[in-house]
């Protein structure tokens, strides 16, 4: 869906201009970067080991030497051993499933509309979950089915996959455990499949429940299938239920927005993620409105609803944790608490991204080179930020959370890098002109700094 946790992260992570190392394999050539994500776990000297047991073998590539057994815990000292070292802290794992029953005019994420390859695909993605099994010691705290629409596989390969991650991919008790769902999708079947599989949390796309504001967007599903896919949820004994919403859709009141708001109380989530619509390049959406068919909200109305959000949430209860997110007191998303707390976990699935032990990458959005690769899948992006980069990183995603940024971790991020007091400067102006505040020695944005976030955060970045 596009308001889940992967795109957003995209967005929030989006690191133009700013100083990077592009990281390579040991043992590859200079000037050749990472090819798969096996290059990034296991080192190079490992690869030249398993090339000297094989004399007479064509040259080793890493995607071939990713089936075979690591070679030495010894080796783990090697370049990437702390990135290997480090899966044994990994918070949870992002699985993107890539197939929609139709694009969505908002929608830049990767997704593809071809009900013929979901077989392959599942028995492909169930590959690289065992591959990613044999370094995965430590129990997951998260796991996180996103798309695309994951509730399109039918149901016999979704069971297929959930019971592969169950039997391979190690997890607390308490995990959390999310499968997002379009409306339209959700099923008895589906359900009881999920609930069997260990899903113990639902995040269903709502958006509006408008069927003016859904054309708009040209999102295919009925309002009502909202209600029926929330009663077939509870009734499948999964209580912790998200539901996604968009404001600031073209042709939208502020009155329209309070009465999908309305709404999606009436049905009871324990947790909403509320985002302005985006207009990201090369969308049909963007397109009509560089050619003039639909007009956008305007700047203050936009705010107004955000605004409005922000009281009618608050007086329903819920309690605001991150800009857009709102969740039940104990219903946090902890998934993506993940990313905004800057910690690990690895991606699944084509254009799944991921971050570990400092190390960010994206598997290449490509259905078709994801399942030529096998078992690890060809990645792109691979960046290591330096200090500089970590500090802004940091920065940004924990500033987005109502709680902020501790005191002490603020002076030590401020610490890092060479634009410590340039961001210090900044962040002083914030605080003079009301966007932010420290307060119970953290600090936050104000409420007129919510409404501004985005400029805000892209001074400290
Ligand atoms: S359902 Fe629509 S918004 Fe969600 S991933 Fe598919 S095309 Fe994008």
């Amino acid at each position: 869906m596009q308001t889940s946790s992967n795109v957003r992260l995209a967005q929030l992570t989006s690191r133009g201009g700013r100083p990077q190392e592009e990281i390579r394999p040991a043992s590859a050539a200079p000037g050749r970067p990472p090819q798969t994500a096996a290059d990034l776990i296991l080192p190079g000297e490992a690869l030249e080991q398993v090339s000297s047991t094989c004399s007479g073998s064509p040259p080793l590539r890493p995607a071939d030497t990713a089936a075979r057994p690591y070679q030495s815990e010894g080796l783990a000292g090697g370049r990437y051993g702390a990135l290997k070292t480090a899966l044994n802290g990994l918070g949870g794992v992002y699985v993107h499933i890539p197939f929609c029953f139709h694009k969505c005019h908002y929608c830049d994420f990767y997704s593809i509309v071809d009900p013929r390859r979901p077989r392959a695909f599942v028995r492909r993605l169930i590959e690289e979950v065992t591959a990613i099994s044999a370094y995965v010691r430590a129990p997951l705290e998260t796991i996180f089915i996103g798309g695309g629409t994951p509730t399109l596989l039918p149901v016999d390969l979704l069971a297929d996959l959930l019971g592969a991650i169950a039997d391979r991919l190690p997890r607390r008790p308490d995990a959390e455990f999310t499968v997002e769902a379009n409306p339209e999708t959700v099923t008895a079947p589906l359900v009881e499949v999920l609930a069997e599989g260990g899903v113990n949390r639902v995040s269903i796309g709502a958006q509006s429940f408008d069927p003016r504001h859904l054309k708009a967007l040209e999102r295919w599903h009925e309002p009502a299938s909202v209600e029926r896919s929330v009663d077939l949820v509870r009734s499948a004994g999964i209580d912790n239920i998200n539901l996604d919403l968009i404001f600031a859709i073209p042709g939208q009141t502020l009155g329209d927005w309070l009465a999908d708001l309305d709404e999606a109380l009436r049905l009871e989530p324990s947790h909403l993620s509320c985002y302005g619509l985006m207009y990201e390049p090369n969308t049909p959406l963007t397109a009509r409105l560089r050619a003039g068919r639909i007009r956008r909200v305007d700047e203050e109305l936009e705010a107004a609803m955000y605004e409005a959000t922000l009281d009618r949430l608050a007086g329903a209860g819920f309690e605001h944790y991150e800009i857009s997110n709102w969740a039940r007191p104990g219903r946090r998303c902890r998934h993506n608490l993940l990313y905004w707390t800057n910690r690990q976990w690895w991606p699944l699935g084509p254009s799944a991204a991921g971050h570990v032990a400092g190390t960010r990458w994206k598997n290449v959005p490509n259905l078709g080179a994801y399942l030529k690769h096998r078992p690890w899948p060809p990645i792109q992006d691979v960046e290591r930020l330096d200090d500089d980069g970590r500090a802004g990183e940091e920065l940004m995603l924990g500033l987005r959370l109502i709680d902020g940024i501790a005191r002490d971790r603020l002076e030590a991020l401020l610490a890092l890098g060479r634009r410590g007091g340039e961001r210090a400067a900044a962040i002083e102006g914030h605080v003079d002109g009301g966007r932010l505040e420290e307060r119970g020695g953290r600090l936050r944005l104000t409420r007129t700094g919510l409404l501004l976030a985005d400029s805000v955060l892209a001074d400290l970045v």
